[in-house]
């Protein structure tokens, strides 16, 4: 989620949109609901497209954090690497 410098109409920035919902603790029994929950506002929000490329241009591939544009870390590292396991290469 970037709140900062994102056009208007951003759902993540409007008032009353708790900014948590966007970085769910992975190790949480609830994890994939609040993965949903965060997907459900992204995916009415109208600077999406614009939202992910920005994302996808400074974020670190296996440095990923939190639900943006729809998307979790992971998907987001397979976006920008198809090949990336998320976990080391052996040597
Ligand atoms: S797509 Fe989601 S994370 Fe991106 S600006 Fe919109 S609500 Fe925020």
């Amino acid at each position: 989620m970037r709140v900062i410098g994102f056009p208007a109409g951003a759902l993540c920035a409007r008032p009353g949109t708790d900014p948590e919902l966007f970085f769910p603790d992975d190790t949480a029994p609830d994890y994939p609901a609040r993965v949903a929950a965060a997907r459900r506002v992204c995916a009415g929000c109208p600077v999406r497209t614009a939202c992910l490329a920005d994302q996808m241009r400074w974020e670190p591939t296996g440095s990923r954090f939190g639900v943006v544009a729809g998307t979790t870390p992971e998907e987001r590292d397979a976006l920008a690497d198809p090949g990336h396991t998320g976990q080391a290469d052996a040597a």
